[in-house]
């Protein structure tokens, strides 16, 4: 194991005990002229394609979805409605996807570009690429407890108070929280959280 994967673990587990979020709100941060322009896209692609079709009845060219419906030019034009709109819907999910992984990555500190791109090539398998970025994502930047300034998840030291935002624990090394006065894993005593530095030497 090496220690860039440990750190990415760690802040796994970091994410998944701090952030709720509920899809409502994940679904703003899909940029709004992407939503309306893949509405657009479909909109006047079912255009097209009925119009097509429509005039295909008429010269005798090739019929949508299916030639049988040649005698039942409703039918037909419903059908490649449903057809259209499926694949509209579909691509529209792929491509928001894209626009949400830019995003969600931008907002988090890690490399837009470079995510949406991996979506991207990812979505001929639909939408594995948005999985497994929701697994390894980075967690949100958060408040300093002690001074409020945003800090990043990666951060050790706060960079302007130089508050421990991962105190752990003197006597065997493993993270405590804020507000622990003992270690749950060795019972070593530890300071209350007052100065940057929270440990204090374990009492016999
Ligand atoms: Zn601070
Ligand atoms: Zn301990």
């Amino acid at each position: 194991m090496s220690d860039a994967w440990n750190i990415k673990l760690r802040m796994i587990r970091f994410r998944r005990k701090r952030e709720r979020s509920s899809f409502r709100e994940e679904l703003k941060l899909v940029p709004k002229w992407l939503v309306w322009t893949c509405v657009a896209l479909t909109f006047l692609a079912i255009v097209i394609g009925i119009g097509v079709n429509l005039h295909n009845f008429k010269t005798g060219g090739p019929i949508f979805p299916d030639e049988s419906l040649r005698d039942d030019p409703g039918a037909s034009c419903a059908g490649l409605f449903g057809v259209i709109l499926l694949v509209g819907v579909l691509l529209s999910g792929l491509v928001m996807t894209v626009g949400y992984t830019y995003r969600d990555a931008k907002r988090r500190g890690m490399n837009g570009v470079l995510w949406a791109l991996l979506v991207l090539i990812l979505s001929q398998y639909l939408f594995i690429g948005l999985v497994i970025y929701l697994l390894v994502r980075d967690p949100l930047p958060y408040s300093c407890p002690q001074c409020a300034s945003a800090v990043s998840a990666r951060f050790n030291f706060c960079p302007n108070c130089k508050r421990n935002l991962h105190p752990a624990c003197p006597q065997c090394q493993q993270e405590v929280a804020d507000g622990d006065k003992f270690c749950p894993y060795c019972a070593a005593e530890l300071k209350p959280s007052t100065g940057p530095v929270t440990v204090a030497t374990p009492s016999a």
